[in-house]
């Protein structure tokens, strides 16, 4: 009898852990996953990009349907929902969603990849029509399709964080008038205050979205036919024919916390480093609903992006499929944009190195992207902090424009092997007039950082 491999859970974690588990073990593992969506092996994070029209339709998004699944022999359930896990039986309940019909599965090893679910403030309003969160390309679509049919002139996006300023730059090239109101003092808190305000100048200056900052949403006014007319502040109402929110996401942990999984502080599923559910050696957990060791901090923390779930997926697989691999965590880095302007951070910010107890120096540099005599050079601020007494860099933080944000890749790199400000300076990065400029503006930003140290000594 082959073992039996069940995955909740059928896009990014799940479906890589049962793809490589299925490569390694062949017809030694029979797998089944469940989905209670209609999609499988999406990309989420092409939402933004369909809907402002650089993606031209939903399948694209689509990395492996659920027909290619089966036909690479994992029986993928669609539409059906687990509802209950069994952790000493080695049992789940499900329910089909068309049809209702109810069974149960039994399992040798399971993995939970329940990802996560975003946050819908229970404000008066909030369910009024035209208002819309994109989680799923269901969600993208119906935001489409409001466009179209409604041709909405007033957007507010609620939540000024990556998600909310993609989706602020997409409706603005539909060429709606676009309001970000975020409760913080800036928009995109994933970088210190001071790089944010960066990112609100540009996005009021450049591209012409109102950005209104220390405003918290209290609600949303309707019209007769509950349809969304405005969102209120306590500063006011800003008119509104069409609302998206992005105010956060958290893990989706209900029914493995039901079945006695063990959580974290962020409500999130702990973990061993090859991905095996603590204390439970034939359950596993990966994606959006882990929490992860930061590996600056040395703290765990729900970090709901991508690049980790593919990670976790394949960890997970390869550890069940009879191999060895770990996942060590995560430094923090992320990256996104709007309009022309890029954003990207890696480890820690201000805030987070002072939580942490690290006492550390930060520098800012501004920089051109190629020589400074080049066509088409754009500028870019850099943000550097390192520990004070070690000069061991904690993070850095890109805004700029196109050719900025990929440079973050450096300094996560650095990061990763603990590398300090002093011996980033001697980098042997690349270097000609059409692509930097002769210090490349992470050594620059180095070299300001480890005089910092130096002189803070
Ligand atoms: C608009 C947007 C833009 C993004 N952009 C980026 C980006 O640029 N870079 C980046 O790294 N990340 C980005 N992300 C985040 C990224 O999409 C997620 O981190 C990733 O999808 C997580 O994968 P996952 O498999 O853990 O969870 P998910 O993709 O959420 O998949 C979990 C699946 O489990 C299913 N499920 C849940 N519970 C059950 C159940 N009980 N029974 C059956 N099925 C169940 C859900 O329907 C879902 O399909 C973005 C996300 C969004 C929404």
């Amino acid at each position: 009898m082959p073992e039996r491999l069940i995955v909740i859970g059928g896009d990014a974690a799940g479906m890589s852990a049962a793809s490589q588990a299925k490569r390694l073990r062949g017809d030694e593992l029979m797998v089944i996953g469940f989905e209670r969506g209609e999609h499988s092996s999406y990309s989420a994070c092409g939402i933004p990009y369909w809907i402002a029209g650089d993606v031209q339709n939903e399948e694209l998004l689509v990395v492996r349907s659920p027909e290619e699944h089966r036909r690479n022999g994992i029986d993928v359930r669609m539409l059906t929902e687990v509802e209950q896990i069994d952790l000493d039986a080695g049992r789940i309940a499900v329910r089909e969603l068309t049809g209702g019909r109810s069974y149960t599965e039994g399992f040798d090893d399971l993995v939970i990849a329940t990802g996560a679910v975003p946050i819908r403030p229970a404000l008066p309003g909030v369910d009024g029509m035209g208002i819309f969160g994109v989680q799923t390309l269901d969600d993208g679509a119906a935001v489409l399709s409001e466009l179209d049919k409604r041709e909405p002139k007033h957007a507010v996006v609620v939540g000024g964080g990556y998600i909310g300023v993609e989706m602020a730059e997409a409706l603005a090239r539909h060429g709606l008038d676009v309001t970000v109101i975020d409760r913080e003092d800036q928009p995109m808190t994933t970088l210190d205050p001071d790089m944010g305000e960066l990112v609100h100048r540009a996005m009021e200056d450049d591209l012409g979205i109102d950005v209104h900052t220390n405003t918290a949403v209290t609600g949303f006014e309707t019209d007769r036919d509950g349809r969304v007319r405005a969102v209120v502040t306590a500063a006011g109402s800003v008119p509104a024919d069409i609302v998206v929110l992005g105010i956060g996401v958290r893990p989706n942990t209900a029914i493995a916390g039901a079945a006695g999984v063990p959580l974290g502080d962020h409500g999130g599923i702990r973990t061993d480093a090859q991905m095996r559910v603590l204390g439970r050696d034939h359950i596993w957990a990966g994606g959006d609903c882990v929490e992860v060791l930061h590996l600056v901090s040395g703290q765990y923390q729900h970090v709901p992006l991508a690049t980790h779930a593919n990670k976790h997926g394949r960890v997970i697989g390869h550890n069940i499929g009879g191999s060895y691999a770990t996942f060590p965590g995560v430094v923090g880095t992320a990256v996104s944009k709007v309009c022309d302007l890029e954003i990207a951070r890696t480890g820690l910010r201000e805030s987070d190195a002072h939580r942490a107890g690290f006492g550390y120096i930060t520098v800012t540099i501004q920089s051109g992207t190629k020589a400074y005599y080049f066509p088409d050079t754009k500028r870019m601020t850099v943000k550097m902090t390192a520990e004070r007494h070690t000069g061991r860099l904690l993070g850095t933080q890109i805004v700029g424009s196109g050719g900025s944000a990929k440079r973050i890749d450096t300094a996560a790199t650095a990061l990763w092997n603990r590398m300090t400000v002093e011996e980033l300076t001697a980098l042997d990065l690349a270097y000609a007039p059409p692509f930097s400029p002769v210090w490349d503006p992470i050594l620059l930003a180095a070299r300001q950082a480890a005089a910092a140290v130096q002189d803070a000594h």
